[in-house]
């Protein structure tokens, strides 16, 4: 067992039924200079240009990791959030779809993804793509907790650093 599970607290039917929610509300308090040391290891920070965090705890693990690394930071949000001119992409939810946005870019440049939790994959996916639309390269992905059994992100190949893996 990875010495920080003991800070994760399992919270069973939150936000909904079924769903075992990952609370790294007291990892945070008690790790956090730990966890983001961790998350910012193997990556290749001399081929990385900007960190892209995704709202709203990729941006309290992204934004540590930028300033640890001396790297600037961009914010992937949920729909409505930025004023213009924004790119978005929708994805598909259990129920209905979701939307996120960044701000459009056109210089090319090379980016980490970071984000708390990856379970079915659809929320890193729509980003992967709004990366691309938006002249970022993704050359990796900093995960703090993979929910592997959900999704087949390693097994397909994507640069994924994961810390925590369930
Ligand atoms: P997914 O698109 O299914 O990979 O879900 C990823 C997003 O939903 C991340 O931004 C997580 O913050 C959140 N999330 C999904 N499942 C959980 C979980 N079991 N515990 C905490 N957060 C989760």
């Amino acid at each position: 067992m990875h010495p920080f599970e003991s800070h994760i607290r399992n919270v069973p039917d939150f936000p909904k039924a079924g769903i075992i929610f990952k609370d790294i509300s007291p990892l945070l308090q008690d790790r956090f200079h730990e966890v983001i040391e961790s998350m910012a290891k193997t990556i290749k920070w001399d081929e990385i240009d900007y960190v892209v965090g995704i709202e709203s705890r990729g941006f309290i693990l992204g934004a540590a990791m930028a300033t640890l690394k001396g790297k600037g930071f961009i914010v992937v949000r949920k729909k409505g959030k930025l004023p213009p001119p924004t790119i978005a992409e929708s994805y598909e939810l259990e129920y209905g779809s979701d939307t996120l946005e960044m701000l459009v870019n056109q210089k090319s440049s090379r980016v980490v993804l970071v984000d708390d939790v990856l379970a079915t994959g659809g929320t890193l996916k729509a980003v992967m793509n709004l990366c691309q639309k938006n002249n970022y390269e993704v050359k990796a992905l900093s995960i703090l907790i993979n929910l592997t059994f959900l999704n087949k992100f390693t097994e397909e190949g994507h640069p994924v650093h994961s810390v925590i893996n369930y």
